[in-house]
């Protein structure tokens, strides 16, 4: 398999106000070129360091990607770099600066003599357009490698990338067909799920197999690369079965949507509409829950009732309850979630009750959270979980967490 490295350059990068997202996009096209990203860098405005760079990455891979650096200043030194890294001249280019020149005629500027110095290749590149931008990039083809010279802005960097390195790597490269499955899982924690699967799919380099993981929400990505799409999909046939199996109903996503919106399909399948009570997690249900289009459907509203005195108030929680059992408890998580019900009319209602931290407030361990249920066919439901973190993962996870509950209800 190809294989790819790239490097950004700029001191800017290196600072905490900038960050490389160039490498983001181009890993992306190269990955849906088949090509693996071996290694990145950032690398900043120190000519010594950047031409070493260069040549350690032209030792190891065939293919190498620079961004930045292209600009006018003394600072802009890739172009320098790469000519002295494959011991190869600057040569001046009369296109160059014509195009240049042009550039600054359009727009009634007058061109700065320094800009002179972006007239210059190395020699043997190819020049690449930037309609976007006076730097132009360059495609070198160097003893079977190949090294690209992008601007930075990346404004300018993608579509010369796209329009005129896609093409031409597309030619040097082996035909390949890739197909994903993409699974999003719910329920369990990254190194359970690694345990569960990796006999599985350690036995394959391809399909490639990448698990993304979040508080309580795992993706999954199988990729498999092959010469026909036929193939792709055989090799996908024969390791996603074992792995769907395994996971069983804790997958809750096979094309990428969030739990909010499967939830949502469920509701408009089956005609139903909710309502949540919301303790701990503060308003973040009826967040996601809104933030699908189409959530008027089905979601009717919530209740953030904080307090014992708000759980009284809006869900009619009974006092003698919050007292004999805390607010942090099943009878109470059951009690809030009928509240949401018979307040709302909806037909059914999740309630979520909890100890986020740092302090607990009724005794209950930190990460406590108890999750309600109710729904018409039968009575209020309750379930306690114990969630790892700070305050913050806690009140994600108990969101999701809560979600998940309600799916397993529906389905
Ligand atoms: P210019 O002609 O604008 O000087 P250049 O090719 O020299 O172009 P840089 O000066 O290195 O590019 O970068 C210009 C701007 O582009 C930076 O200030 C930054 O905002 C953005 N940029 C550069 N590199 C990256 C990167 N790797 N990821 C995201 N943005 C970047
Ligand atoms: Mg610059």
């Amino acid at each position: 398999m190809a294989e790819a490295e790239i490097i950004a350059v700029g001191s800017e990068l290196l600072t905490s106000q900038r960050v490389d997202t160039n490498s983001l996009f181009l890993t992306d096209q190269l990955n849906a070129l088949g090509v693996e990203v071996r290694r990145k860098m950032v690398v900043g405005d120190d000519r010594d360091l950047l031409t070493a760079s260069i040549r350690e990455a032209l030792a190891r891979v065939e293919i190498v990607i620079l961004t930045g650096g292209l600009g006018p200043t003394e600072d802009d030194l890739t172009r320098d770099a790469v000519a002295a890294a494959t011991g190869r001249k600057l040569i001046f280019r009369e296109d160059l600066r014509d195009a240049i020149a042009e550039r600054f005629r359009r727009m009634n500027r007058k061109m700065a003599e320094i800009n002179l110095r972006q007239a210059y290749a190395v020699d043997g590149a190819e020049a690449l357009p930037n309609p976007n931008g006076t730097a132009c990039g360059q495609w070198l083809e160097h003893h079977n490698r190949v090294a690209m010279l992008l601007p930075g802005p990346p404004h300018e960097m993608k579509p010369m990338f796209t329009d005129h390195c896609v093409p031409r790597l597309a030619l040097r490269l082996p035909a390949q067909v890739i197909r994903a499955r993409f699974y999003r899982v719910a329920g369990m924690g990254e190194s359970d799920l690694d345990q569960l699967i990796a006999p599985v799919y350690t036995n394959y380099t391809n399909p490639v197999t990448t698990i993304l993981a979040a508080p309580s929400d795992i993706q999954i990505h199988l990729r498999a690369r092959c010469t026909t799409a036929a193939e792709a999909e055989a090799l996908l046939d024969e390791v996603c079965p074992p792995i769907e199996a395994l996971l069983g109903d804790r997958i809750y996503s096979r094309n990428g949507d969030a739990l909010e919106a499967v939830i949502g399909a469920m509701l408009v399948k089956l005609s139903a509409t909710l309502s949540v009570a919301e303790s701990c997690t503060g308003g973040m249900l009826g967040q996601r829950i809104t933030a699908i289009a189409g959530s008027s459907k089905y979601f009717v509203g919530g209740f953030l009732a904080y307090s014992d005195f708000m759980k009284e108030q809006l869900l009619g929680v009974n006092r003698q309850l919050l007292d004999a059992h805390t607010a942090v408890s099943e009878e109470v998580a059951c009690a809030m979630a009928e509240g949401a019900r018979k307040h709302t009319g909806s037909t059914y209602a999740i309630s979520v009750t909890g100890e986020a931290g740092p302090e607990s407030a009724t005794g209950a361990p930190v990460g406590t959270v108890i999750l309600g249920f109710a729904g018409p066919d039968q009575p209020a439901e309750a379930r306690r979980v114990q969630l790892p973190g700070d305050r913050t993962r806690v009140r994600i996870t108990a969101a999701q967490t809560a979600l998940d509950f309600l799916r397993r209800k529906l389905s």
